[in-house]
């Protein structure tokens, strides 16, 4: 089976399992999501779901991502200086940032993250690495100015 079938299909089931209802709009903006590797807000995701929805309001579109963040099929990531964003991708990964126009990458870390001290008073659930740096076009940008 495809990669995105797979994805597809553990939605579909996850969807079954919380009793949310499948709908064309939940399967829309998740596939959205999957598809995408720049992390979109929810503004770029209803800018796409509105290609093929058109009567769609961004109310539902927030309502939606909200929903499928609740129920852990896709994650928020927040950084300074830029609105939330979405990923469908919700295993431990990394993230490169650009510090500019906030545009947000997967990275690969090679190895795994060593804590030096653990923390007393937190159990620890998960981790995301972040790099901070400069997109192409931004860096274009800059070095012509
Ligand atoms: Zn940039
Ligand atoms: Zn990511």
């Amino acid at each position: 089976m495809e990669l995105m079938e797979k994805k597809m299909d553990l939605f579909i089931k996850k969807c079954k399992q919380e009793g949310l209802k499948i709908t064309p709009q939940r399967i829309a903006v998740y596939e959205i999501l999957l598809n995408s590797k720049s992390h979109p807000t929810v503004e770029e995701i209803y800018e796409e779901v509105r290609k093929r929805y058109p009567f769609v309001s961004l109310a539902t579109v927030y309502r939606t991502v909200e929903t499928l963040e609740q129920v852990s099929l896709v994650r928020k990531v927040c950084y300074w200086g830029s609105s939330a964003r979405y990923d469908a991708n919700t295993e431990d990964h990394h993230h490169i940032v650009c510090i500019k126009c906030g545009i947000i990458r997967d990275i690969h870390v090679q190895g795994e993250p060593q804590i030096s001290e653990k923390p007393e008073d937190f159990e620890v659930l998960g981790y995301s690495i972040n790099f901070y740096g400069l997109c192409s076009s931004c860096k274009k940008n800059h070095s012509s100015t």
